[in-house]
């Protein structure tokens, strides 16, 4: 098939009305692992993949699964990986376990000085992986779990399946080909994109996390095939990266745009410069699929971030670039309040499929998180907004004057294509209330596991 644009026959591309009308319900593709919310950074560090499971438990209990099809993931391959990252680090982060890990780095101390051991020492410090990026049990399966939600999503996306792609367990950023950063090993956005730049001249990828997206700038910085687009804190903050004078380079100059900003962002003015930036994307690159990270570090009251975003601010976002009725891949990212990521990441589900829920939560298994409100949605903190109206205004104008010099909407010409990834979905709709059980021939799932009861 030549193109995925929307299977049911409407164009690619359509830039909103003025009023930004959307009327229907998008066919919605939502891949879960079930074991997900089982792997463990180690104690005290904030990035929680139980997250993802809680996000799930609300998804579940809001219903909102009887409104999409859910797949578990095809767990991507050491190949799969490899077509962004080094055959060496893929290797390692397959073969690396927290023993072997603990002893290079005891062994690392002057006292030893075993050959091989020093080698395993070396290897640690150059993929970086240690404080941030511990080694912790199932790290690599962890990482074929995203990495093949990802994927997934993008098959769905090229065969014309979905509308729209989530995969929660994505959206990993930072990791870069050679080395791991930021809590991330395994780029799964950059493999996603890659899997749709096989039937999509043209992919927008834009990052909402509070953190740059400068792992997959750096992937597609040469290139106009991908225009990546982050809104980010920048100045004293990981990774450093993301200067608005950033542009891209070579062929990719002016396709890699940086927004950056100051503490406190707070819905309006995000929304103020989110909605224009995106319009005019829209209109002069004409991507025919637009990846968006969900990171939801950018929420008022993370643990890490410091912006002032409510939920609803933070899903304005998706609500935007869903109007335009482009194939559409949602991933999540940072986000380190639990409870506020999934809230969040529960009711992006909810905005992609066309629904409001109802403000007051479910009962479900983790409802001691969300007191003493119970509700979906969280209020801004009262804190000030460090990004003026001027700076606010002069980072629109700079972007706009980006914009207004690309050509519109570069054609590529198709290579021969690489054949398809093999992600044989395994549905399994209604998980909970499995009426019609289908392809799904493992062993039985359990969607309220009890192996980790919430933090004290
Ligand atoms: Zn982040």
């Amino acid at each position: 098939m030549a193109s995925s644009s929307a299977a049911d026959g409407s164009e690619g591309a359509s830039v909103a009305s003025a009023a930004c009308r959307d009327g229907r319900r998008r066919r919605v593709s939502y891949f879960y692992e079930p074991t997900i919310g089982d792997y463990y950074y180690g104690q005290g560090h904030p990035m929680k993949p139980h997250r993802i499971r809680m996000a799930h438990n609300l998804v579940i209990h809001y219903g909102l699964h009887r409104l999409m099809e859910i797949s578990r993931p095809f767990p991507a391959s050491a190949t799969d990986i490899c077509r962004f990252h080094s055959d060496e680090y893929v290797d390692f982060l397959a073969s690396v376990s927290p023993a072997t890990a603990a002893l290079a780095s005891a062994q690392a101390q002057p006292a030893y000085d075993s050959a091989s051991a020093s080698a395993s020492a070396r290897q640690l410090k150059r993929f970086n992986v240690g404080e941030d990026c511990p080694v912790f049990e199932g790290l690599f399966e962890f990482c074929q779990s995203s990495a093949g939600g990802s994927i997934g999503a993008a098959v769905k996306i090229n065969r014309g399946d979905a509308d729209i792609a989530i995969n929660w367990a994505g959206g990993l950023h930072h990791a870069k080909k050679c080395e791991a950063s930021g809590f991330c090993y395994v780029n799964d956005i950059v493999l996603g994109v890659l899997e749709l730049l096989k039937y999509h001249r043209r992919v927008l990828y834009v990052d909402i996390d509070i953190h740059h997206g400068d792992g997959v700038e750096e992937a597609f910085f040469t290139t106009d095939r991908v225009m990546t687009l982050s809104f980010h804190k920048y100045g004293d903050f990981f990774p450093g990266t993301g200067h608005i004078k950033d542009v891209g380079f070579g062929q990719g100059k002016y396709y890699a745009l940086n927004v950056p900003l100051n503490d406190g962002m707070d819905d309006e003015s995000f929304r103020g410069l989110f909605r224009p930036i995106i319009q005019k994307v829209m209109e002069v690159y004409q991507p025919d699929a637009v990846v968006l990270q969900c990171g939801a570090d950018s929420l008022a009251g993370d643990r890490l971030g410091c912006f002032n975003l409510s939920v609803k601010g933070h899903a304005d976002c998706l609500r935007y670039l869903r109007s335009f009725n482009v194939p559409l891949m949602v991933l999540g990212g940072g986000g380190y309040t639990m409870r506020n990521v999934a809230r969040c990441w529960c009711y992006e589900t909810a905005v992609a499929i066309g629904v409001e829920p109802d403000n007051k939560l479910p009962y479900n298994e983790y409802y001691e998180y969300f007191g003493p409100d119970y509700n979906l949605h969280i209020q801004p903190r009262s804190m000030d907004n460090k990004n003026s109206a001027k700076e606010l205004e002069n980072i629109r104008i700079m972007l706009m004057d980006y914009l207004s010099k690309l050509e519109h909407a570069p054609s590529v010409p198709f290579q021969a294509r690489p054949p398809d990834t093999e992600a044989p979905e395994e549905d399994f709709e209604e998980m909970e209330h499995r009426r019609q059980p289908k392809l799904w021939t493992g062993e039985c799932y359990d969607s309220d596991p009890d192996d980790q009861k919430p933090e004290p």
